[in-house]
């Protein structure tokens, strides 16, 4: 069998390395239409914050691996432009301008998203990059060198912009951040993300929010960013405005898209033809809260989907249930971290949400080296579900939100989760664990 797979990263990769661990006599077939496969594009902001590293430290495990080690036929520089369906053929062109045609009898479609850019004048001018690819991660940090940057223009407010605020600040460059949104992180609970907001602003970084961007002039030797009523200048800019998945072939081949243009994929990975599957960045999922479909872009989902596509290839039956949206990221020496719904998308999806927010600590009374940790989570008072939590802190917030991520999945009620017995000593925390101080007050309001 002639498993073909479009996308040589996370999600196409862990497939094709499962597949070949699955069946040793499986054809397998990766087209890539870089040179680079395999990476960690999540490592790149603090990659680019370090001068003396290579970006091809990000490299998991290299091109010619794949081929010699796992009998993988990996083309790198083949883009994919056409599905043929009926004929179940894939055609491309490679990056000498040469055309290809590959047959396959089970394809994976595993292109990922790529950086949203504005539509707005100058957005093409040399020094308004993105980061999305490790291509990107190249041009972004040899244009630092090269042009000796002082002074950046971050436009955008998301988890990749901040992580790059920061690496930017690590190369003592000056940033300003600007976006249209009034509110600085909107999914997050006002009180807590003006204290991330802060944080950001005690590091010298201007915030510019509310600020239509109007467009990109260059002159002399610096860009400036064009807002409403203020102008902000670097000698680069920065988009950090989001990602959209790379759905193109699969429209044009007549598959059902989904939410956020995603492919629409079933549990198993299937798309709306039983021969085609698609995985990663590209393909939509189940909400195991909601129940509905959804898409958040992230890793761990890609890699995931990856295998078990790799599975349901081979006729070993997999379901993946869904996600629950955790997500966590670091700025400066603030940890953000979230999983499962916020007070406003459980009122859009019908629940009716309550909401405990409370400041605990992250290491027991007196001890040594406590800061605060500010937890809020969220409960639906109809069912009782626990539906939501959030958490920022300098420390121990990222893995405590893994508790409440289970809980999400284990589908617990507040008063479930208030008597799960979480770890004590005094260097992690209090004796009642933040996570159950909160959902305790929690269960007051339910
Ligand atoms: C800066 C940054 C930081 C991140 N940090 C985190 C994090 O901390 N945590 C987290 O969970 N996630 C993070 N992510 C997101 C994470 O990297 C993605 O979710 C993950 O890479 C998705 O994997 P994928 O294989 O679906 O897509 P991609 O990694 O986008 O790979 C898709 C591949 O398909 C190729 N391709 C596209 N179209 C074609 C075509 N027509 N023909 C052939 N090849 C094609 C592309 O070149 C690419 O190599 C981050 C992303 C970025 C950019």
């Amino acid at each position: 069998m002639k498993f073909v797979i479009i996308g040589g990263d996370a999600a196409g990769m862990s497939a094709a390395s499962r597949a070949r661990r699955n069946r040793p006599d499986l054809e397998i077939t990766v087209l890539e239409k870089t040179e680079d496969v395999s990476y960690s594009a999540c490592g790149m902001p603090y990659n680019i914050a370090d001068p003396n590293r290579l970006m091809e430290d990000l490299v998991v495990r290299q091109a010619q691996v794949f081929r010699d080690k796992q009998g993988i036929d990996l083309r790198t520089g083949h883009c994919v432009t056409s599905i043929d369906r009926s004929a179940r053929v894939v055609t491309g062109e490679k990056t000498s301008g040469d055309a290809f045609k590959v047959s396959y009898d089970r394809l994976l479609i595993a292109t990922g998203a790529s950086a949203k850019l504005p539509n707005i004048p100058g957005v093409d001018l040399p020094g308004v990059m993105a980061l999305k690819s490790l291509e990107d991660g190249r041009r972004i940090k040899d244009f630092i060198a090269a042009q000796g940057v002082i002074r950046a223009v971050v436009i955008g407010m998301g988890y990749i912009a901040l992580e790059m605020v920061e690496a930017l600040h690590a190369r003592n460059i000056q940033v300003d951040m600007v976006k249209p949104g009034a509110l600085f992180i909107p999914w997050m609970n006002r009180d807590m993300a003006s204290v991330v907001k802060e944080d950001i602003e005690s590091h010298g970084v201007n915030l510019h929010l509310g600020q239509e961007i109007k467009r990109i002039e260059k002159s002399n030797e610096d860009l400036h960013v064009v807002c409403n009523n203020v102008t902000l200048e670097g000698q680069m800019v920065l988009v950090g405005i989001g990602v959209k998945p790379n759905t193109e072939i699969a429209r044009d081949a007549g598959l059902d898209l989904g939410t956020g243009d995603a492919v629409s994929v079933d549990k198993t990975l299937r798309t709306s033809d039983d021969n085609i599957y698609a995985a990663g960045d590209c393909a939509d999922a189940f909400h195991v809260v909601t129940g509905k479909k959804t898409w958040i872009p992230l890793a761990l989902r890609a890699n995931r989907a990856g295998w078990a596509v790799a599975d349901n290839v081979i006729g070993n039956r997999t379901e993946l249930p869904g996600i629950v949206g955790t997500a966590v990221f670091k700025v400066f020496d603030m940890q953000v971290a979230r999983t499962g719904l916020s007070v406003a998308e459980a009122e859009k999806f019908g629940f009716e949400p309550a909401e405990a927010m409370i400041k605990s600590s992250t290491r027991a009374h007196a001890h040594p080296g406590a800061t605060p940790l500010l937890v809020q989570l969220v409960g639906d008072k109809k069912t009782g579900l626990l539906l939501g939590a959030q958490l920022i802190g300098k420390d121990g917030a990222a893995h405590r939100v893994n508790a409440p991520a289970v809980a999400l999945h284990a589908k617990m009620t507040v008063e479930e989760f208030t008597q799960c017995d979480l770890a004590y000593a005094p260097p992690f925390g209090p004796t009642w664990d933040p996570m159950l101080t909160a959902a305790n007050q929690l269960l007051k309001k339910m």
